[in-house]
């Protein structure tokens, strides 16, 4: 293979590899978007603690409070992906409170 073709096919190979990535990062926003907008209305603006549920933004599975509410904050939820079990108050759980 002459140099000019290993150049393109470089460049070719590179390009792949940023599409793959901006692919990927666009799931990661669009699964993040979807759980801050059902953790918007679901975790905070439930009516009751029993109807609260909060989505994981890494994997979007839905799940109910552990049943522990604390004093300082709030609902407690299972861990889900590599998010321990714990509260949702921050925009990383995807939810509205951190944007503060
Ligand atoms: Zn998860």
């Amino acid at each position: 293979m002459s140099k000019f073709r290993e150049l393109i096919a470089i460049f070719r190979e590179a390009a792949r590899v940023v599409a793959t990535k901006e692919a990927a990062r666009k799931l990661t926003k669009a699964k993040y978007d979807a759980a801050l907008a059902f953790n918007t209305i679901w975790t905070y603006d439930a009516r009751s603690p029993i109807e609260a549920r909060w989505m994981c933004p890494l994997c979007n599975s839905v799940h109910k409070f552990t049943g522990e509410i604390t004093a300082f904050t709030g609902l407690q939820f299972p861990a889900c992906c590599d998010i321990p079990e714990g509260h949702r108050q921050y925009k990383q759980h995807a939810t509205p409170l951190g944007q503060r």
